[in-house]
């Protein structure tokens, strides 16, 4: 065999670059093979011959077919991860090793048709052969692992292992169908063109999220009075930490008197500019903060997801669009307010004019922190008036970024102000002579010393309390759907939710079932990292808290309560370093156990049986609390019925939790004063003024 290199001279040369070569000289003409015949067509005999070699000698260095297809794939995998590697060692900028692995794997050889044929005839047989799964699957993960490495400082994190798959489809999308077109779609350079291009828009949108990141949590958060940030005359602060990680996310100063007096003063000046303009000019001010807060709907949403620990799955498309549609509901409003004309006679009329009540100050609570300053913010601010807004401690972070937005917007100075602290601050506006409303988001111990210090200065109060809800789910309910407002009612925000229908009331005849349902479905949650877009029940908002959360379970285990699941706090691994409490349900409860009377205002259901409507009602309003109240049934004449002998200020039927800004929200007995949203929302931000005209003369007795 003239030309044919033998097992036997091979073994007489024993020179491993010598081996190198021929295996090299071997892989080269399977390619060259594949190119030709496709992968089924390829045999070792046909290789054999084009590369000069015997077939016994292919057998001998690579076994059999697959053997050598192996080697092949790992070839054309090395080659690329060789110039990942080459290129990157260049690259002097993250951004630049994002480019390499761009380059490297759109290179000009890897869009030449041999190669690109044999590409193709092994992507053809990854699903089927496990060895060239491997090599893929090494392949896949190294693509991803550069480029998440590289996106780490360009994105935020939650966002990086996405856009690292994004920008890895994108290569080899490109380079697909640019082969599959046979070139005529692509070439190299396009190709890498087109992708960096995509990259580049990619990470400008993400910059900007960075930029607003790192700014609300990289640096000491000051107060925001008078249009900008103030230095804290006291140089007392407190931190901010995530929830569901335990880190530090900022440092914020804390406003002490003379901030408070700063921002009574710049309140009062800028209410005056503002009151003076009309309800239209202040809808349109209104109405592109909410466009603002729309635009910046992501960095604003993750930022709430740091400081609260809610599942980015929720403040993404509930807690910044809420405070988005308030702000646009009451833009509207803003230009329709007015008194009204009151015919007195023929010597007379009256009429009435809806005034600002003047300064007020919103003090709001850590479950929904910038929901509940819009909420708070847009009727006040629409009906003329200036705010101070006070956060609550644990989460002060996005209420300042609502004081930027408002100034963006044209807000004049001084008209929205963010005071930060604790309770202490909170008490200086509550008692401060010059400010004329409260308007409070917190627990009923709360609202009940804010009443009493506003009462000093009779302030109007608005209190938006705590409260022990009940569901009442009847015989004739749709049970799926009864379950699902059971566990909107009772998960969402990891419970932490003021108007939760905690008391979970079911007919006896159907209770079995529900609860076979209800288990199945609250055991399939996924409770997680609140920033993986797939994690349902994230981190309550701190330890004291998680941990009064996990007595209220104990005491649950202890009165005797059924535990249907859950029942301990989530500790699978990064979890055990943030506050993470399972899901919990608990049967067989009765009305007085401390878990069916008491606000835990976390993931704990209490369900109840009961036998009929009467007996129920009574149940249901047999507490101090009044917030809210649902009913599941498919009689309409009882749901109207019910919901109107339950002693609740906002109440569903057939749903639970939903709260449309159209719709006044509130409570009664000690869950609360005045409304919030809604038209009656007006009622508590403005006060009449009563104008006698006389139309003749005085008629004196004197
Ligand atoms: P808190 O009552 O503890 O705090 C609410 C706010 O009031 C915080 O900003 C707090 O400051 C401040 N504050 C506390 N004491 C005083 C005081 N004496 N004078 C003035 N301000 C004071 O409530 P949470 O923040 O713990 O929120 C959870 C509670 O809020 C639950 O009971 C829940 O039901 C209720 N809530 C009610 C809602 C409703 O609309 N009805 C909606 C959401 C929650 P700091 O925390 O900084 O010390």
């Amino acid at each position: 065999m003239i030309g044919v290199i033998t097992i036997t001279t091979l073994v007489q040369q024993n020179n491993g670059s010598t081996e190198d070569s021929r295996r090299g000289q071997i892989i080269d003409a399977a390619i060259d093979t594949i190119a030709e015949l496709g992968y089924v067509g390829t045999t070792l005999a046909q290789i054999a011959a084009r590369g000069g070699v015997s077939a016994p000698l292919i057998s001998h260095y690579f076994h059999d077919k697959n053997g050598l297809m192996e080697a092949v794939f790992r070839k054309l995998v090395q080659r690329v991860a060789r110039g990942v590697v080459v290129r990157q060692g260049r690259a002097q900028t993250p951004r630049a090793q994002i480019q390499a692995v761009i380059d490297a794997n759109l290179a000009p050889e890897e869009f030449d048709s041999r190669t690109g044929i044999a590409w193709l005839a092994f992507w053809g047989q990854v699903i089927h052969i496990p060895q060239f799964r491997r090599i893929q699957v090494v392949y896949q993960s190294r693509i991803l692992s550069n480029l998440r490495h590289a996106l780490r400082p360009l994105v935020p994190a939650h966002e990086v292992p996405e856009t690292a798959a994004m920008i890895a489809a994108m290569i080899d999308g490109v380079w697909l169908r640019a082969t599959l077109s046979d070139w005529s779609e692509t070439n190299s350079d396009s190709a890498r063109l087109m992708v960096s291009h995509q990259v580049d828009m990619t990470l400008a949108a993400a910059q900007g999220k960075m930029q607003i990141l790192q700014r609300a949590t990289g640096q000491v958060q000051k107060n925001f009075i008078n249009g900008g940030f103030v230095n804290a005359v006291g140089g007392e602060t407190f931190e901010t930490r995530n929830p569901a990680t335990g880190v530090v996310l900022s440092i914020v100063e804390i406003a002490g008197a003379p901030e408070i007096e700063q921002a009574v003063a710049a309140a009062r000046a800028g209410q005056r500019i503002w009151a003076r303009m009309t309800g239209a000019q202040r809808g349109r001010v209104l109405n592109e903060a909410a466009r603002l807060l729309r635009a910046k709907n992501g960095e604003l949403a993750m930022l709430e997801t740091l400081d609260t620990g809610k599942p980015i799955q929720e403040t993404s498309v509930v807690d910044v669009a809420s405070g988005a549609d308030c702000l646009e509901y009451f833009a509207g409003i803003a230009s329709g307010l007015a008194g009204e004309q009151v015919d007195l006679g023929p010597a007379a009329f009256g009429y009435t004019r809806r005034e600002p009540l003047g300064i007020v100050a919103g003090i709001g609570a850590w479950n929904y922190p910038l929901q509940i300053a819009c909420w708070k913010a847009a009727p006040a601010l629409a009906c003329g008036n200036a705010m101070i807004f006070k956060p609550a401690e644990m989460t002060p972070l996005t209420a300042l970024r609502l004081a930027e937005i408002f100034k963006e917007a044209g807000l004049p100075d001084g008209v929205f102000n963010v005071v930060q602290g604790f309770a202490a601050t909170g008490r200086m506006l509550t008692q401060h002579p010059g400010i004329h409303k409260i308007s409070l988001t917190g627990e009923v111990g709360t609202g009940r010393a804010v009443m009493a210090d506003a009462a000093a200065s009779l302030k109007h109060v608005t209190l938006e309390l705590g409260g022990k809800s009940p569901l009442l789910v009847f015989e004739d309910a749709d049970l799926d759907n009864a379950v699902s407002g059971a566990l909107l009612a009772n998960f969402y925000s990891a419970g932490e939710v003021c108007s939760n229908g905690t008391r979970v009331f079911v007919h006896e005849q159907v209770r079995a079932e529900f609860l076979r349902r209800l288990k199945l479905r609250t055991e399939a949650m996924r409770v997680g990292d609140p920033l993986d877009p797939a994690t349902q029940v994230g981190a309550l908002i701190s330890p004291a808290h998680m941990n009064k959360v996990l007595s209220y379970i104990e005491a649950g285990k202890a009165e005797g309560a059924a535990l249907v699941t859950g029942g301990a706090r989530a500790m699978a691994g990064a979890l055990a370093q943030g506050c993470f409490v399972e899901p919990t349900i608990f049967a067989d409860c009765h009305d007085e156990m401390k878990i069916v009377r008491e606000e835990i205002f976390g993931p704990v259901m209490c369900v109840l049986s009961f036998r009929d409507e009467d007996e129920v009602v009574a149940r249901a309003n047999a507490t101090r609390f009044g917030l809210s109240a649902g009913v599941f049934t498919q009689d309409l004449t009882r749901a109207h019925r019910v919901i109107a002998n339950l002693e609740a200020g906002t109440c569903w039927i057939n749903h639970f939790n939903v709260t449309p800004i159209e719709l006044p929200f509130g409570g009664v007995k000690q869950s609360g004063l005045g409304r919030e949203n809604g038209k009656a929302a007006i009622e508590h931000y403005t006060q009449i003024k009563s104008v006698y005209v006389a139309l003749e003369k005085i008629d004196a007795p004197y």
